[in-house]
C-alpha cells in the first residue's frame, strides 16, 4: 500500500525485527566482520549487497537514505557528508574533462562557486543561464558534450521557483539528466522526481536535520534515465577498477547509484558519520509537522514585511503577487517553505542595523532550521561573487535572507518591530 508522505517520515527506512531495537541503532562502527575470505572477497566484487567498510555503506546511513529515497519516491539513495559533496558526486558521477553542465545562475552561492572554480580547474565547463529565460534561450546554450542539467526547486536566496515543466522539456529535448536541489522545499512540500526530473540533491544540513546538529547530503536517482543513450560512457564501459563491471548492465535502474556509491564515493570519501545519520534520520522524522509550521509562520511574516513601512523588495513565493507566486501555486501547493528574503529601507546600513539589533532571530551562517535566523548574503554566504554575478543570482547588497523558525509568529513580529525601531532610532 503506498503510504502518506507523513507516514513515510515516521516510518520508512527502519524497520525492527521481532525482539529488536524499537528505534533505528547507531552503527558506529567502521567495519563489519566476516568468518571466510571468500565471503569478504565477494563484496569486494560487488556480488553481495553486504557491508563491508563505513566508507561505502553502513547500517545507519542506509536506513537514513531508505527514509528519504521513500519520501521523494526514488530507487534509492547515498548520502554524504554535506550537500556541495552530494552535488559534486552527482556532476562527477556523470561527467569528466571536456563536458559541459547547463546550470540555473540562482543557485546556492556555494554551489556556484565549485562550479565556477573547481570544476572549471577540473575542465567541466558550466553554462550559467537565467532560469527565467524561455526554453529556446537555455536550449540554444547546450553543446554537445552538455551533460546534465540543473536547478533549485526554491533558489537560495534569490527564492525563485523553478519552472518543472520548462527544464524537464529541456532536458528530454537534450537527453541528458535533470538534476533539481530540493533543499528548501523538502520531499514534504515537492517532490521533484514526479515532475520530470531525473536525480534530486539535498542539503540535509537544512529541513531534513532540522535542527541545526549536523551538515550533510543526500542523493536520490530515480533510476529511470537511459544512460545507455551514447553519451554516458561511464555507464556503459567496462570499469577496470572491478575487473570489468558495466555498471548500467550490472545494476540495472540501480547502476547510477552504485556507481555513485562503489566508484566515486570510493575514490573520494566524502561520507557521512552513522552518528550525523542518526541524528538527520531523527530529525526527518517530524519533518512534515515543521515544515508546516515553517510555511504558515513565512507567509504571516511575509505580509507583515509587505505592509511595513520600513521594509522593502520583499519576496516570498507564497504571497500573491510575488513574481514567482503562480509558480508556487502550481509546484508548491502545500506551501512554499520558511525563507524570506527582504530590505530595510537605506540601503546596506540600514540592514545591519536591523540584524544587529534583533535579539530573538540570530545572525548565523545557516538556513532552514526551527530557529528564526537572518543572514546578509552579500557580506557571507556571496561574498565571493562579483557585482555582476551578485545581481546574476538575485542578490542585492542590502538583502537579508530571512529564515522563518517555528516559534510563536508574534514573537518574531514582535522581535522585528523593536529592530526597526533600532534603525529609526540610529537615524536620528
Ligand atoms: C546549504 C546548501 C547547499 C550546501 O550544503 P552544505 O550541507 O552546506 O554543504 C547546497 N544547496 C543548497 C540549496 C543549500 O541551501
Amino acid at each position: 500500500m503506498k503510504q502518506h508522505i507523513e507516514t513515510l517520515a515516521v516510518q520508512a527506512g527502519y524497520t525492527p525485527e521481532n525482539g529488536g531495537p524499537r528505534v533505528l541503532p547507531l552503527y558506529q562502527s567502521t567495519t563489519f566482520k566476516y568468518d571466510t575470505c571468500a565471503e569478504l572477497a565477494e563484496i569486494f566484487d560487488l556480488d553481495a549487497n553486504k557491508y563491508m567498510y563505513t566508507r561505502l555503506a553502513n547500517p545507519t546511513n542506509d536506513a537514513f537514505e531508505n527514509k528519504i529515497a521513500a519520501m521523494e519516491g526514488g530507487v534509492g539513495a547515498m548520502a554524504t557528508s554535506s550537500g556541495m559533496a552530494a552535488f559534486l558526486i552527482t556532476v562527477l558521477n556523470i561527467m569528466k574533462t571536456g563536458d559541459s553542465l547547463l546550470a540555473a545562475s540562482t543557485i546556492y552561492g556555494g554551489t556556484f562557486t565549485l562550479c565556477s572554480t573547481t570544476l572549471k580547474d577540473l575542465g567541466i565547463e558550466v553554462i550559467f543561464f537565467d532560469p527565467d529565460d524561455t526554453e529556446e534561450n537555455i536550449l540554444a546554450l547546450a553543446k554537445d558534450n552538455t551533460k546534465a542539467i540543473f536547478g533549485e526547486t526554491i533558489g537560495n536566496p534569490a527564492v525563485n521557483v523553478l519552472d518543472f515543466d520548462k527544464f524537464a522539456s529541456i532536458a528530454k529535448k537534450l537527453d541528458i539528466p535533470f538534476i533539481v536541489d530540493n533543499t528548501f522545499a523538502t520531499p514534504v512540500l515537492c517532490r521533484p522526481l514526479e515532475l520530470g526530473a531525473d536525480i534530486v540533491i539535498h542539503s540535509t544540513t537544512k529541513y531534513i536535520d532540522g535542527h541545526a546538529s549536523c551538515v550533510g547530503g543526500i542523493i536520490v536517482d530515480k533510476g529511470t534515465f537511459n544512460w545507455k543513450n551514447g553519451k554516458f560512457p561511464g555507464f556503459t564501459e567496462p570499469d577496470e577498477s572491478y575487473h570489468g563491471l558495466v555498471f548500467s548492465e550490472k545494476f540495472g535502474e540501480f547502476g547510477f547509484l552504485m556507481k555513485a556509491r562503489y566508484q566515486v564515493m570510493r575514490n573520494i570519501g566524502s561520507t557521512p558519520s552513522p552518528f550525523n545519520s542518526y541524528l538527520a534520520n531523527l530529525g526527518a522524522e517530524t519533518m512534515h509537522l515543521r515544515m508546516e509550521r515553517h510555511c504558515e509562520n513565512a507567509l504571516k511574516i511575509a505580509e507583515y514585511l509587505k505592509n511595513h513601512p520600513m521594509a522593502e523588495d520583499v519576496h516570498y513565493p507564497g504571497l500573491p503577487g510575488d513574481k514567482y507566486y503562480e509558480l508556487a501555486q502550481k509546484y508548491l501547493p502545500k506551501g512554499a517553505s520558511g525563507v524570506i528574503t527582504f530590505g530595510v529601507k537605506g540601503g546596506r546600513e540600514a540592514s545591519s542595523t536591523f540584524i544587529d539589533n534583533l535579539k530573538l532571530a540570530a545572525l548565523v551562517t545557516h538556513v532552514a532550521d526551527t530557529r528564526t535566523c537572518v543572514l546578509q548574503p552579500a557580506s557571507t554566504t556571496h561574498r565571493q561573487l562579483s557585482d555582476e554575478e551578485l545581481i546574476s543570482a538575485g542578490v542585492s547588497p542590502q538583502l537579508i535572507r530571512l529564515s522563518v523558525g517555528i516559534e510563536n509568529y508574534e514573537d518574531i513580529i514582535a522581535d522585528f518591530e523593536q529592530a526597526f525601531e533600532a534603525v529609526k532610532n540610529a537615524k536620528k
